[in-house]
């Protein structure tokens, strides 16, 4: 019972917290259809999240159910979460206008809303999503590890702890840096649908930690402490260019004029617009996606296990997801920037590998 239920019941949790706890209120990027002003959002998922990880500490310490029920139950936790994630995206794709030109089940799968908020702002429907998901990985990876603890607990692998630490730090480095990504593509381009919803609410939490669904009962490989430090070096190089590319975009998007790291920003420009071509941005046309991906190859050679086929899944599907992106989002700023994007094009050549591709 405990499996079926817990899904749901951390999704509302969040959803409570979310509306009811305090946070800041910020202008985003995307601007709102009807009026043309800049959408409002109020952050606070960074205290979400750790209210809901406190409670859920809260329940297993006092004996309510045991530090690594997530794990036993991890099944009928992803069944319910599918079933929560299909209602979702039925209650937001079924009482919306169909968008034009797209037939039912495309509608269904990308969506109809764009920026779909509640209560004048208070809860946004992308903030939540990624909110939800993002708490229920973070509950379903410290799980996971309580049971590796509990049955390799003579021996357990300094590896996968190395992974569920960094793979914590790099969801709550997201929530700290929440305001960021509400400049990225999924709030200027994605509809509210199956992709993004059930996406957030059953892909994220129980596909991201698939690496250590395959080797959380394995015994301990004992990788040496300099492969563990270098997983750990690549993974934060890794991080240094998606969060430093999305940092600098943020601030020369916020006023172009403004340095970053101490760097004044270099631009091609019609006179009206500007593009960055320095910095992360002078690299490549989306080191971001470089980052990504170089971060999910650290997770998965962290755990030890690099002949095991299941956790490079991780890594793979940031390719299958990224370069496509890529190309898609070369396609919209094309249209949009017209000349000015082929001058950026030529200026940096490559698409997400400096000197590669
Ligand atoms: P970007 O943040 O790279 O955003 C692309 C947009 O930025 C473009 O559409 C354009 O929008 C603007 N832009 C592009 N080039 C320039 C430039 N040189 N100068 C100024 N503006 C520019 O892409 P995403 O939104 O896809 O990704 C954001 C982050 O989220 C990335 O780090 C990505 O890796 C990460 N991500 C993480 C996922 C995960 O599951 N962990 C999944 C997907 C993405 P405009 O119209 O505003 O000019």
């Amino acid at each position: 019972m405990l499996g079926l239920l817990f899904a749901p019941l951390v999704f509302l949790i969040v959803l409570a917290l979310n509306a009811a706890l305090p946070g800041r209120w910020v202008e985003g990027y995307v601007r709102d259809e009807s009026t043309g002003q800049r959408l409002r959002y109020r952050l606070n998922g960074l205290r979400v999240f750790i209210v809901t990880i406190g409670l859920w500490a809260f329940a297993c310490s006092s004996g309510l159910m045991p530090w690594d029920g997530l794990y036993l139950e991890r099944w009928a936790m992803a069944f319910s979460a599918c079933a929560v994630g299909l209602v979702f995206t039925l209650a937001m794709v079924l009482p919306a206008a169909p968008v034009e030109g797209h037939g039912f089940f495309r509608d269904l799968y990308l969506g109809r809303l764009t920026n779909p908020q509640w209560r004048g702002g208070r809860v946004d429907a992308k903030m939540y999503l990624y909110l939800a998901g993002a708490t229920l990985l973070e509950l379903n990876l410290l799980s996971f590890a309580a049971h590796h603890l509990r049955v390799q607990g003579g021996d357990p692998s300094i590896g996968v702890l190395l992974y569920v630490g960094l793979f914590t730090f790099f969801l709550v480095e997201y929530l700290f840096f929440e305001e960021v990504h509400l400049y990225t593509y999924d709030f200027v381009a994605e509809r509210v649908g199956f992709k993004l919803g059930w996406g957030c609410l059953v892909f994220y939490p129980f596909f991201y930690g698939v690496g250590l669904w395959s080797q959380v009962e394995a015994p301990n490989p004992h990788t040496p402490p300099l492969l563990l430090t270098s997983c750990a070096v690549l993974f934060f190089s890794g991080w240094v260019m998606a969060r430093g590319a999305n940092l600098q975009k943020f601030t020369f998007k916020r006023d172009p004029q403004r340095s970053f790291l101490g760097l004044t920003p270099r631009t091609v420009t019609d006179g009206e617009r500007q593009i960055l071509v320095s910095g992360f941005w002078g690299l490549s046309r989306h080191i971001n996606y470089l980052g990504e991906l170089t971060m999910a190859s650290a997770l998965t050679l962290s755990l030890g296990a690099p002949a095991a086929w299941v956790p490079w899944l991780y890594p793979l599907y940031y390719l299958v997801l990224l370069v496509p992106r890529q190309h898609d989002d070369d396609r919209r700023c094309a249209a949009k920037y017209g000349p000015l994007w082929a001058e950026y094009v030529r200026r940096v050549p490559h698409r997400i590998i400096p000197f590669v591709y």
